[in-house]
């Protein structure tokens, strides 16, 4: 299948104090059209500032200081740069192209709005030759994909539960049919089952309206499970990128290695790294040569002076000194 986005050597920085903070450090990969990737890591790795600065939705002090966006159009047409359109120019495409469904997905309706009249409103606006009546018929229709009942449509925000409207604000980012939609994680227990359901709702979406998924989260079991690809990060890097399988059955840097062992096997979030000790580097200065050598229990001499770079193995993508070129 075609691609979808290219994201090359992309760094994102947050300029505070006399140390930026490197959130995102030449990261690249590629998605293609209908993917599901899954971006995992220990809190303060990066993913979250990567799925923000994906859709360019992010505010100072982060900013995007290198990289490219590449964004390849539907129609066949040239790739279009994210990282250099104008705030106009990304405002067309959020939700036809881009949608973001963030933590606080709920809080994106407009809470004195029937619900069915905001997604009457998106879709007109998108389709401007869509009768009323045709668009109050498919916001009831894209309710009923996740699981609200087509009355609801009728009903304000409030009149919904805290599942209801996060699932419902789901539907209205996927409504105009976007190309990238792009998840976080929640931050509580509560709201990582509710992410689980929520999560299994837009990948089935994803089977019918074929729109890319790129999702964050610290629970490798949920990415491994739905995902069909994942990128591991740590200290703003990938460090390694495969597919779920690979990554379960056979990964190859030591950080995922510890990453898959802290799991216990039943369906649980992410409490502690007992396959890791140690804590994540301080972004403002991270550790020389492999930014994980502090707590890697394969390290051997060079790994704290040189930088290991992503590169193939076996399929993969690993940044580790353990695989030498050629290797
Ligand atoms: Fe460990 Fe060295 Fe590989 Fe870094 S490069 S993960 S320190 S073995
Ligand atoms: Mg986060």
């Amino acid at each position: 299948s075609g691609v979808v986005l290219e994201v090359r050597g992309l760094d994102v920085e947050y300029a505070t104090g006399d140390d930026p903070v490197r959130a995102c450090v030449d990261v690249s990969f590629t998605l293609h059209r209908g993917e599901i990737l899954g971006v995992a890591g220990e809190s303060g790795s990066g993913k979250s500032t990567l799925i923000t600065a994906l859709t360019r939705l992010q505010r100072p002090p982060a900013v995007t200081s290198a990289g490219q966006l590449l964004y390849h159009p539907r129609d066949g047409g040239p790739p279009v740069d994210l990282v250099t359109l104008s705030g106009r120019e990304l405002r067309r495409l959020r939700w036809t192209t881009l949608s973001i469904v963030l933590q606080s997905a709920m809080d994106a309706l407009n809470p004195v709005m029937r619900v069915g009249a905001q997604f009457v409103d998106a879709l007109r606006t998108h389709d401007r030759r869509l009768d009323k009546r045709a668009a109050w018929e498919r916001a009831a229709e894209l309710l009923g994909m996740v699981g609200v009942s087509a009355d609801r449509a009728r009903a304000y925000p409030h009149e919904l539960s805290g599942g209801m409207r996060q699932r419902a604000s789901i539907a209205l980012a996927l409504a105009c049919r976007p190309d990238l939609v792009v998840m976080d994680e929640p931050t509580t227990a509560v709201d990582v089952v509710m992410q689980r359901q929520t999560l299994a709702q837009v990948l089935r979406l994803r089977r019918e309206l074929g729109f890319a998924v790129v999702f964050v989260t610290h629970d490798l079991s949920l990415l491994l499970e739905l995902a069909d690809r994942v990128a591991i990060m740590y200290a703003g890097r990938i460090v390694e990128l495969g597919t779920s399988a690979s990554l379960y059955e056979e990964p190859r840097h030591p950080y995922t290695r510890g990453l898959r062992d802290s799991f216990p096997p039943l369906r649980a979030p992410l409490r502690r790294l007992t396959g890791i000790s140690g804590s994540p580097p301080d972004l403002r200065r991270p550790p020389s040569g492999c930014p994980f050598h502090p707590r890697c229990g394969q390290r051997f001499d060079g790994c704290d002076e040189r930088l290991p770079v992503l590169r193939d193995v076996g399929g993969n993508d690993v940044a580790c000194h353990l695989y030498p070129e050629g290797s």
